[in-house]
């Protein structure tokens, strides 16, 4: 038996090595793509857009948004390179129409909340709906309870974020979002699902999860046909959340 065992060995070994010397005379050189040189971008500063970005908000005037699902003038305020939620005078979107992305957004959720003992989804409540439909939740999410599928960074009523990496409200918090837009047939029939991974402060809390639908308050979501691009929509929860430093690079 041992030197069955042994033999087997011996001969496993010795494949083994001619494997290797086979694969030892296989040219290096046929395995390298030069088939697309990849463009040259400059990265940004400190957050700042990279060279292929289009910035979406530069902190002077909302010049690229209007209120949402009008061609009216965006009426949230402008102050000190930040836009801030005017409550009661609705979401805002871009003009411009994204897919797949790469979005950067800086936000702030209200002390003045805090103060006022706002609890849960009434505390610092703002959305980044991508497509206008798939909600990268904004809330207070630092010592203030809500379910968990509704908390900062959530993809809203659909998938817990990783962990919590939310600071206190008052301080500005950053996302970036990578989002591959949902795919339709001709007949309009859903062909592939949307998809998003989202890094909260540097910290990756969503994992290319697959979103079910558009995020809805009510009911379990499901999918039907839109355009292959839409505008970027801002939320207005009636809570005087802040954006600044907001680019987009389409993918
Ligand atoms: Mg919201």
């Amino acid at each position: 038996m041992k030197n069955i065992i042994k033999t087997t060995a011996i001969i496993l070994c010795f494949i083994a090595q001619s494997i290797q010397a086979q694969d030892n005379k296989i040219d290096p050189k046929k395995t390298e793509d030069w088939g697309r040189k990849p463009a040259e971008v400059i990265p940004g500063k400190n957050n700042a857009a990279p060279s292929d970005a289009l910035v979406l908000f530069n902190g002077k005037n909302l010049d690229n948004w209007v209120k949402a699902g009008t061609t009216e003038p965006a009426g949230w305020k402008v102050k000190g390179k930040t836009v801030t939620v005017v409550p009661k005078a609705g979401a805002i979107e871009t003009k411009q129409h994204f897919g797949d992305c790469q979005l950067h957004i800086e936000w702030r959720s209200p002390k003045q909340d805090v103060k006022a003992g706002k609890k849960g989804q009434g505390n610092g409540n703002s959305g980044i709906f991508l497509m206008g439909r798939y909600e990268v939740q904004v809330l207070n999410s630092y010592n203030n309870e809500t379910y968990y599928n509704g908390m900062a960074s959530s993809i809203y009523k659909q998938h817990i974020p990783l962990v919590n990496p939310a600071v206190a409200a008052g301080k500005w918090q950053s996302y970036d979002i990578i989002f591959t837009a949902p795919r339709f047939n001709a007949d309009k029939s859903l062909k592939s699902p949307a998809y998003a991974t989202v890094i909260f402060n540097g910290v990756i809390v969503q994992n290319h999860v697959e979103i079910q639908g558009p995020t809805v308050y009510r009911g379990k979501p499901s999918y039907s046909f839109h355009e292959a691009k839409a505008p970027i929509k801002l939320q207005d929860h009636s809570n005087e959340v802040s954006y600044r430093n907001i680019w987009i690079r389409e993918l």
